[in-house]
């Protein structure tokens, strides 16, 4: 993956895309969700900071999973939360 980004970015050696296009938490709560991210440790598809409930943000600090890409159709870029690198690949 990207180079030079983060060390994060550099061990991904091919992106995480959700095995479902729904937020994996806001689907248990029945809440609402704006945009998805996936967890590119576990592939956890949690939903964006401009969503009420911020999962993915809450997700990586709760597990320290660094890294997340966009879930969504189009959109081809990784965000590292500890360096706060993004990057489009
Ligand atoms: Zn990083
Ligand atoms: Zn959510
Ligand atoms: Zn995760």
């Amino acid at each position: 993956m990207p180079n030079g980004v983060c060390v994060h970015m550099e061990a991904i050696e091919e992106v995480k895309h959700p095995k479902k296009q729904v937020c994996d938490e806001c689907v248990k709560i029945k809440a609402e969700w704006l945009h998805l991210r996936t967890c590119q440790e576990c592939n956890a598809t949690l939903c964006c900071d401009s969503s009420p409930n911020k999962h993915a943000t809450k997700h990586a600090h709760a597990t320290k999973h660094p890294v997340i890409a966009s879930a969504e159709r189009g959109e081809r870029w990784l965000y590292c939360y500890p360096d706060d690198a993004f990057v489009e690949y």
